[in-house]
C-alpha cells in the first residue's frame, strides 16, 4: 500500500505519465494472451500449425481458409468489454493523470473504455481493408460472413493488424517513441516485454520512474523502480486519484 501512495504521489506531479501495455491487459475481459499459463502459444494446434504460421502473411496469402478460421476463432472476440484495467486507463486520462496509452493489443478495448490517445501498434481488429481496391469493411462483415470475407471487387477483405512478416506502423511506431522518449513516469503492464517493438520502445524510456505490472517476470523488471506482480485490474484502480 505504501507502494500505491507513493506511486500516486508521482503520478501527480508528473507531467507526462504514457502507459505501455499488451495482452494481459486484457486477460480479463476473457481475451487469452500469448505467452501465459493459458495463452494460445501454450494451446495445442490439433492439425500441427504453429499460431506464428496461422497469424501470419504466408497464410493468409497461401490458405486463406486456414487463415480466417483460427482468426474468427481464437483472435476476435466479439463479445469482449473493457474491464477494470481499460476504465482505470480512460478515467487517468480524462483527470489528466496519462497522457497516452500505447498498446500491442488489437481489440479495440481501449478506444471502447473511452481512452482517446490509443498508439496501437499492431493495428487494430476493428478496422478491415479490402487487399485489392483498399474499401473498408467493419469486424461485423468479418464476423457475418462464412468462410474467407471478399469485397465486392472479389479481393480478400483483411484485418488491418500487422501479421507475422509484415512491416509494422511506421507512423504508430514514431508517435510511440516520440512518447516513450519524453515521458517521466512509464507505466508498464500485462506485457512479457519479450516482443518488439514493445521490448526496444522501453529502452527509450529516459526518466527513472519505469512501475511494471505484471503476473510473470520481464526482461525489464530489474531497470524498474516498482514491480507490481498483481492482477492490472486490481491495480491500475488504484492510481486513479
Ligand atoms: P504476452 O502474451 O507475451 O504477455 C502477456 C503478459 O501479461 C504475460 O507476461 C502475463 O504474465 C501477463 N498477464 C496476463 N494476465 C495478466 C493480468 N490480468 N494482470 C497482469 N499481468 C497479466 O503478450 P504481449 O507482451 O502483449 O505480446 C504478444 C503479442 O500478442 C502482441 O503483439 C499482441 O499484438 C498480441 N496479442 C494481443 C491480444 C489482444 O489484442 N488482446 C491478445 C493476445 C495476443
Amino acid at each position: 500500500m505504501e507502494k500505491i501512495d507513493e506511486i500516486k504521489s508521482l503520478i501527480l506531479e508528473s507531467k507526462n505519465t504514457v502507459f505501455l501495455g499488451g495482452a494481459g491487459v486484457s486477460t480479463e475481459s476473457g481475451i487469452p494472451d500469448f505467452r501465459g499459463p493459458n495463452g494460445l502459444y501454450t494451446q495445442k494446434n490439433k492439425r500441427g500449425y504453429t499460431p506464428e504460421y496461422m497469424l501470419s502473411h504466408t497464410c493468409l496469402v497461401k490458405n486463406p481458409d486456414l487463415f480466417f478460421e483460427n482468426y474468427k476463432t481464437n483472435v476476435l472476440h466479439p463479445n469482449a468489454e473493457p474491464n477494470m484495467a481499460h476504465k482505470a486507463l480512460a478515467t487517468m486520462e480524462e483527470k489528466g493523470l496519462l497522457t497516452a496509452v500505447i498498446t500491442q493489443n488489437i481489440d479495440g478495448l481501449h478506444q471502447m473504455a473511452g481512452s482517446k490517445s490509443v498508439i496501437e501498434l499492431h493495428g487494430s481488429t476493428c478496422e478491415n481493408y479490402c487487399c485489392r481496391c483498399g474499401k473498408q469493411y467493419d469486424i461485423d462483415f468479418i464476423l457475418k460472413t462464412d468462410g474467407v470475407p471478399h469485397c465486392s471487387c472479389g479481393g480478400i477483405v483483411r484485418p488491418n493488424v500487422t501479421l507475422y512478416e509484415e512491416e509494422l506502423n511506421e507512423s504508430a511506431l514514431m508517435v510511440a517513441a516520440t512518447l516513450m522518449s519524453t515521458a517521466d513516469i512509464l507505466i508498464v503492464g500485462g506485457t512479457s516485454l519479450t516482443v518488439n517493438p514493445a521490448a526496444s520502445l522501453v529502452s527509450l524510456f529516459p526518466g527513472k520512474h519505469l512501475i511494471i505490472i505484471n503476473l510473470s517476470e520481464t526482461p525489464f523488471d530489474h531497470m524498474a523502480e516498482f514491480v507490481i506482480r498483481e492482477k492490472i485490474s486490481d491495480v491500475l484502480p488504484l492510481f486513479i486519484i
